[in-house]
């Protein structure tokens, strides 16, 4: 069995993940990804179905489809959030911007885009799972490191190669939001709020102007950024695995 980068605490244990998703031949391409990476799977065909078997099967992560014949999966992650922190992927076609970030907002962890390949689903729900591990043991880390790059949150203090650098209180606000989701999708709106308040939302463009400021400071590259992602119409995501 390869579960990758979960804990080795957890590796006897099977990850039970619930697919909800009314399109069978993608069914049953995750059955046999997830199964052969030795997944526990069980699957739901509408949004109620998979709302009753996220209560009765408590699974570890759930795979939603956004375009379900009951009901939207927006309607089905707010539903879910009312009372379950579960790791929620979802799964989008190409083309749904809004909804996607809609669904961010709501509270869904990532998103696949269709069609996606075996090692990017992979991927995402390692993530998932690591973030789900790590809130449940309530450990955070006061120092994060990616690349060259280390930051000290207790200093509030960003060092590359061991030489401090000066962010700027928003360009700080904001690593630290990335960093904090590390690895996952953080959206425009998401990100605004956190690093300028409320009132800021749709101001799309200010974030453009000041990841490309972290990028100069931050990336060997910044034309071509291996750390600090842009999700085309979503949002921006920190890569470090
Ligand atoms: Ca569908």
């Amino acid at each position: 069995m390869d579960i990758g980068l979960v804990a080795p605490t957890m590796s006897k244990i099977k990850i039970a993940v619930l697919v909800i998703e009314d399109e069978a031949p993608i069914r049953r391409f995750l059955k046999m990804t997830l199964t052969s990476n030795g997944y526990e799977y069980s699957e739901a065909s509408t949004g109620q179905e998979g709302m009753l078997k996220v209560a009765s099967e408590k699974p570890d992560i759930v795979i939603l489809d956004l375009g379900l014949p009951d009901m939207d999966g927006l309607d089905v992650t707010k539903q879910l959030r009312e009372w379950t922190s579960v790791p929620i992927i979802v799964l989008s076609a190409r083309g749904q911007e809004k909804d996607k970030v809609d669904v961010l907002d709501a509270g869904a962890d990532d998103y696949l885009t269709k069609p996606f390949g075996v090692a990017e689903l992979m991927a995402r729900a390692r993530v998932a799972l690591r973030r789900s591990i790590t809130s449940a043991s309530g450990e955070s880390q006061s120092v994060f490191k990616f690349g060259d790059v280390e930051v000290d949150f207790v200093k509030r203090q960003v060092t590359v190669l061991g030489k401090e650098l000066h962010l700027t209180p928003i360009e700080y606000r904001l690593l630290a939001t990335l960093i904090k989701y590390a690895d996952r999708v953080v959206t425009h709106n998401h990100l605004l709020r956190d690093a300028w308040g409320t009132e800021y939302s749709g101001e799309t463009h200010y974030l453009r102007v000041y990841m490309a400021q972290l990028r100069r400071k931050l990336e060997k590259n910044p034309a071509q950024p291996k750390y600090l992602i842009t999700e085309p119409g979503v949002g921006y995501r920190l890569k470090v695995s």
